[in-house]
């Protein structure tokens, strides 16, 4: 791999329980899917290194499952997480209007301007006939929060890479753009020590 810079990236996937978060991970990291149901109990944390624009990331993802008692697990899961997949289920609207207090959630927990913490939303099983929220819907929201969307399918794998590689991209921007900070503000302390020193001497 022709790569210049290592980064490693935290992202937390969220959603209620059932909308398909252990399936779209085991898609997106093993590229497998079973049929099988089974509670995520507790957090789990799948690894996948990718490249983006010619850097080599490693994409830290955890699944905190989506049951009501592991909401107060949330705060401590998100905190230092460089992105969010936000993740709802097609055929199942208050999946979807789950999203809102996920979002809150996250967003109590980051240092970034709220505007700027990277999420993606995704509406999983695309496959399925019976849907209880349009695509128009979905979209709607998302617009409103200036949030990419994808509509996705673990299990017919639709999309699903194309999502986690634009939160990977997203997230590294915001990394970059917060190391730029430092490194600056790192620059004109040292300027001014300088600047200092040769007033004194
Ligand atoms: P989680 O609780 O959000 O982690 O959800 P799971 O990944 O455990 O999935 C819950 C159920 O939905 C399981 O029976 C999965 O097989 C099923 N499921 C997940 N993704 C899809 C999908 O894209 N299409 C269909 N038809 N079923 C899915």
């Amino acid at each position: 791999m022709n790569t210049n810079r290592r980064v490693d990236l935290k992202i937390v996937i969220l959603g209620s329980l059932g909308v398909g978060k252990t399936s779209l991970l085991n898609r997106y990291v093993n590229n497998r899917f079973t049929q099988e149901y089974r509670t995520t109990l507790g957090a789990s944390i799948l690894t996948k290194e990718i490249e983006v624009d010619n850097m080599f990331i490693k994409l830290q993802i955890w699944d905190t499952g989506g049951q009501e008692r592991f909401k107060s697990l949330v705060p401590s899961f998100s905190k230092g997480s460089d992105g969010c997949v936000l993740v709802f289920d097609v055929t199942d609207q208050d999946s979807f209007y789950g999203l809102r207090g996920w979002r809150e959630e996250v967003l109590l927990q980051t240092p970034l301007d709220h505007k700027d913490y990277p999420f993606v939303v995704l509406g999983n099983k695309i496959d399925i006939s019976n849907r209880q929220v349009t695509s128009d819907e979905a979209k709607a929201w998302c617009a409103a929060h200036n949030i990419p969307y994808f509509e996705v399918s673990a299990k017919e794998d639709i999309n699903v890479d194309h999502a986690f590689e634009n939160i990977a991209q997203n997230a590294l921007l915001q990394d970059s753009e917060w190391k730029d900070c430092y490194l600056t503000n790192s620059i004109s302390l040292a300027d001014n020590k300088t600047s200092t020193r040769q007033n004194c001497c």
